[in-house]
């Protein structure tokens, strides 16, 4: 078995049953995207859409691409006709960006609320409050083309575990608030947090999706 292999496999068995891994391959190179597949795994992140589509058109096409990085609208149309679920929606903006472009290929893309949970100035996210107000906005349900299907959120880099679980836990209890919201196109299933440094915390504190680079691959 190949290292990449036996780490995935190592990772996932460390994982409750409700909790998916996602390779992050983000900076790897497209060989080793391809080793990964043939070992039979079939879910990676990206952070930049040029990259991820680079690689979506070398690779075969049964792979779920994961976009997890923040996001500019004029990128949004060259993901659109092959991206699973977008994890980095920060703006409504956005929501309408995306809800465009899969209406353009026929389709409906899962999208996840980006929450800035660390007490850091360098994160991407929105506001508790601001995602509040997106999900009950009323030109929300307009958007046929898109689902909010759950939250996303990155801990604080430190080595505090006591702080990264409260951040989980308080994304966590944001999520399980979120789901009064519920509607045609709002659907709280995933919650996606956890990386190298901090996944078996997030899996103990009900995330569903793991992103997990560095602990696969090696440091970047
Ligand atoms: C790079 C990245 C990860 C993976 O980070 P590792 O520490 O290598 O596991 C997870 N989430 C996001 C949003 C990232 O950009």
């Amino acid at each position: 078995m190949s290292s990449i292999a036996r780490n995935i496999h190592q990772i996932e068995q460390q994982l409750p049953e409700n909790t998916k891994l996602i390779a992050v391959t983000k900076t790897k190179p497209t060989a080793v995207l391809q080793e990964t597949y043939d070992a039979g795994f079939r879910r990676f992140g990206e952070n930049k859409v040029q990259e991820m589509t680079e690689k979506y058109n070398l690779l075969p096409k049964d792979i779920e691409w994961h976009m997890i990085g923040h996001l500019q609208s004029n990128k949004v149309k060259y993901m659109a006709p092959y991206v699973s679920i977008v994890h980095s929606v920060d703006s409504f903006k956005l929501l309408n960006e995306i809800n465009k472009e899969a209406k353009k290929n026929d389709r409906v893309i899962p999208c996840l609320l980006q929450i800035f949970i660390a007490q850091e100035e360098t994160k991407f996210g929105l506001s508790e409050q601001e995602a509040i107000e997106i999900l009950s906005a009323p030109e929300l349900s307009d958007l046929t083309n898109i689902k909010i299907a759950g939250l996303m959120g990155m801990a604080s880099n430190t080595d505090d575990r006591t702080k990264i679980r409260s951040e989980f836990h308080n994304l966590k209890n944001l999520f399980e608030s979120c789901k009064k919201f519920n509607s045609s196109n709002v659907e709280m299933t995933e919650l996606s947090m956890g990386m190298s440094g901090d996944y078996a915390i997030a899996a103990e504190e009900g995330s569903t999706l793991i992103r997990v680079g560095s602990a696969i691959f090696g440091s970047r």
